[in-house]
């Protein structure tokens, strides 16, 4: 087949270990795809690439099992793949959106192991990314005075209760704020 842009005939080859594809399109710069076919010109080459979400799928649960601290490339792909807008990301954080940015860009050191640990369970929670989101960015970590801790079988489901109120809710559907658990 002849390429309409630079009108040279397209090759096809298969990406192999001895030759894989360099893939860009991630924001990653460390992805080596092999196994897929790729088709070259003068124009360049163009990857055919197969279940494109299954891939970005693999790509993050590989990076949330790297027992190393995530570089900045690595956090924004998470924090991408997990759906999360800068600002809101790093307010959940705790820290502002420029140092997000910094460290993102590579242009700060990582942020410490807590942080780091943070940002996994936030990409692993994906699906219920909102509700995490909320229940986190919430926590402030000044001192109350503690309550007691009351659960209820309804003969369906647990329900739990501050104990001062008859006020039962189940906590994965509440909608109430943090500050009117515990
Ligand atoms: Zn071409």
């Amino acid at each position: 087949m002849q390429c309409e842009e630079c009108g040279q005939k397209r090759t096809r080859h298969k990406a192999t270990l001895d030759r894989p594809y360099h893939d860009h399109l991630t924001g990653l710069s460390n992805v080596y795809l092999v196994g897929i076919a790729i088709e070259e010109c003068a124009c360049g080459e163009a990857p055919e690439i197969p279940r494109v979400p299954e891939l970005l799928d693999t790509i993050a649960l590989v990076l949330l099992q790297k027992p190393g601290l995530l570089r900045g490339e690595e956090i924004r792909y998470l924090r991408k793949h997990a759906g999360f807008p800068a600002g809101e990301f790093a307010q959940i954080l705790g820290v502002s959106r420029e140092h997000l940015s910094r460290v993102e860009n590579g242009h700060t050191e990582n942020f410490g192991v807590s942080a780091d640990r943070l940002i996994r369970l936030l990409a692993l929670k994906k699906s219920n990314r909102e509700l995490v989101g909320r229940l986190l960015r919430e926590i402030d970590g000044r001192p109350r005075r503690d309550q007691q801790l009351w659960l209820r079988w309804n003969g369906k489901r647990w329900q739990a209760s501050d104990g001062q109120s008859t006020n039962w809710y189940v906590p994965q559907q509440s909608n109430k704020p943090l500050s009117q658990c515990l």
